[in-house]
């Protein structure tokens, strides 16, 4: 073990995090995201050219995310735990557009606002002329009046596809830049550019994975812990608490 105390800690958060509260993740083995091709309703090229079917899927993962066999699991709360609780700073930023951190936070009684979502967030929508975002938990369809441009059509969901920029990257950097303690949880470091965060990282940063199995990008890393989030989690942030990083052995 080489580091026992850290001051200031990231987290980054993908799909797996979710997958124990019956989520699928991004891609199933048949490269497919629901049934559906990436291109047919992750892009904005997809939403110009069937914006029906994009609202289809949107709105299927929205219903699925606010029914009630949806919630925050143990991966979700032991994080929310660790920012209650650790005496530094601790960002969390998620490439999930669930809202099943905040619901594990609002437990605890921390402010939504904890949470960074870099590719949006399943609950709002946003007006394609203005870029006002709303919240709604309801279906949007192409039909639907922008509540400020007062146009059909304009509103889209405040999702992140793939060919647009994620939401607070300088944000983001800078803490990089300046952790002591970086751990993925959950995501397979094929999407651009979380994927990458390992690397901005300082040299005398700890990096840590924790996924079901070993990801392109864990050579990335000083140490991984195999296994469910769900399972691996509270352990682990119980360490970080305590101070007791038996566990944390840089390879
Ligand atoms: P991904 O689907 O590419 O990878 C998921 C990773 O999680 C895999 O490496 C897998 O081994 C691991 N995993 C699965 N179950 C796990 C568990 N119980 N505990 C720990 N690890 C587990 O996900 P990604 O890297 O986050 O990229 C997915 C993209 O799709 C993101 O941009 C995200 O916005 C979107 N997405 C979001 C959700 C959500 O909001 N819950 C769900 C699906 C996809």
């Amino acid at each position: 073990m080489n580091k026992q105390n850290f001051s200031s800690i990231v987290i980054l958060t993908g799909a797996g995090i979710s997958a124990e509260s019956g989520i699928k993740t991004f891609r199933d083995q048949d490269g497919l995201w629901e049934n559906h091709r990436i291109e047919e309703v992750a892009t904005p090229e997809a939403f110009i050219a069937n914006p029906d079917l994009v609202h289809l899927f949107y709105n299927a993962r929205r219903e699925q995310l606010f029914s009630e066999e949806v919630e925050h699991n143990k991966g979700h709360e032991a994080i929310a735990t660790l920012i209650k609780e650790f005496k530094g700073d601790v960002t969390l930023v998620t490439q999930n557009v669930d809202d099943l951190h905040e619901r594990a936070g609002r437990a605890l009684n921390l402010p939504d606002g904890h949470v960074i979502h870099m590719h949006g967030e399943l609950s709002k929508m946003r007006c394609k002329e203005t870029q006002n975002v709303f919240t709604s938990e309801h279906s949007l369809d192409k039909n639907l009046r922008c509540p400020c441009c007062k146009r059909p059509g304009n509103l889209r969901p405040h999702i992140v596809w793939f060919g647009e920029m994620p939401f607070y990257l300088d944000k983001i950097y800078e803490a990089l830049s300046k952790c002591e303690l970086f751990i993925s949880i959950g995501t397979s470091g094929n999407v651009y550019p979380a994927s990458q965060f390992v690397s901005f990282t300082q040299e005398d940063c700890y990096r840590l994975e924790v996924n079901l199995a070993e990801t392109t990008v864990s050579p990335l890393f000083h140490n991984r812990r195999i296994g469910k989030a769900g399972d691996t989690l509270p352990e682990l942030i119980e360490d970080i608490l305590k101070g007791h990083l038996f566990n944390l052995s840089r390879d």
